[in-house]
């Protein structure tokens, strides 16, 4: 295992290992609730072999484009297979639902994942969080359609923040540092200047503050805290690795089970 950025013990850590069909993940032991399942894949395995669910074929995925769309599906799907192949190429970054037996998920390498999950309305969410979809509020945006579309309330939803690159290793130019200091006056929270005019970003602790400030509460709020540039042997990292690198499926599903 490689660097965790927050330090703690062992009996503290808030993500564990298992692995379902010799293909290992990680997942948050506060996000595991009777009828949800969810998994942040490592580099372990590829593509849909990577999903630890019985049923790989209904995992919605869309078109990642580091932008704000949210698919929100609150019908049954007629035909699941010619949804998931339409969906594909639409674009958008966070997808929720409230329908059972549908996984859905976000790829990343770097980026953040986030998987939300409010118990008492059963709606789940999946989120791709890199710096251009966190300085457009994806996260307090999923919060919002979560409330407006599904009536849930802020203060039960949940959520489980995947592995992503971490303040060690997230050098960031003016493209970021700019907007976040001229909307956000705790900026230095998030950001550590070096001599070049750069800085370091902590995007999962920006992530979390967006949500706080949509009003959910921090004890519900549950962060692997792993960075994918330095555990080169658990993820792929874009900017460790470049272009070419693979990418990791975080996902959650609901299968109504008690
Ligand atoms: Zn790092």
């Amino acid at each position: 295992m490689g660097y965790a950025y927050l330090f703690k013990k062992e009996s503290e850590l808030s993500y564990n290992m298992a692995s379902k069909d010799s293909v290992p993940y990680l997942y948050i032991p506060d996000l595991r609730y009777a009828g949800i399942e969810h998994f942040f894949a490592t580099r372990k395995a590829a593509g849909h072999h990577s999903i630890p669910f019985s049923l790989r074929e209904k995992f919605v995925m869309v078109k990642q484009v580091h932008g704000d769309n949210i698919l929100v599906m609150d019908k049954p799907l007629e035909d699941v297979s010619v949804f998931i192949k339409d969906v594909t190429q639409k674009p958008c970054d966070a997808i929720i639902t409230n329908q059972e037996n549908i996984g859905i998920g976000v790829v990343t390498a770097d980026c953040l994942p986030v998987l939300l999950y409010d118990p008492t309305r059963s709606v789940i969410a999946a989120i791709h969080a890199g710096w251009r979809g966190t300085l457009q509020q994806i996260l307090p945006k999923v919060v919002c359609q979560m409330v407006s579309v599904f009536r849930c309330k802020v203060e039960d939803i949940i959520a489980g923040m995947g592995p992503s690159i971490g303040p060690c290793c997230y050098t960031v130019g003016k493209a970021v540092t700019e907007p976040l200091k001229s909307v956000n006056p705790e900026w230095e929270k998030y950001l550590t200047p070096s001599e070049d005019g750069k800085a370091k970003l902590d995007l999962t602790s920006l992530n979390i503050r967006q949500i706080e400030d949509a009003g959910i509460l921090g004890k519900n709020i549950f962060s692997v805290r792993l960075c994918t540039a330095c555990n080169e042997g658990l993820f792929f990292s874009y900017r460790r690795d470049g272009v070419g690198t693979g990418r990791m499926i975080s996902g959650i599903l609901m299968t109504g089970d008690e």
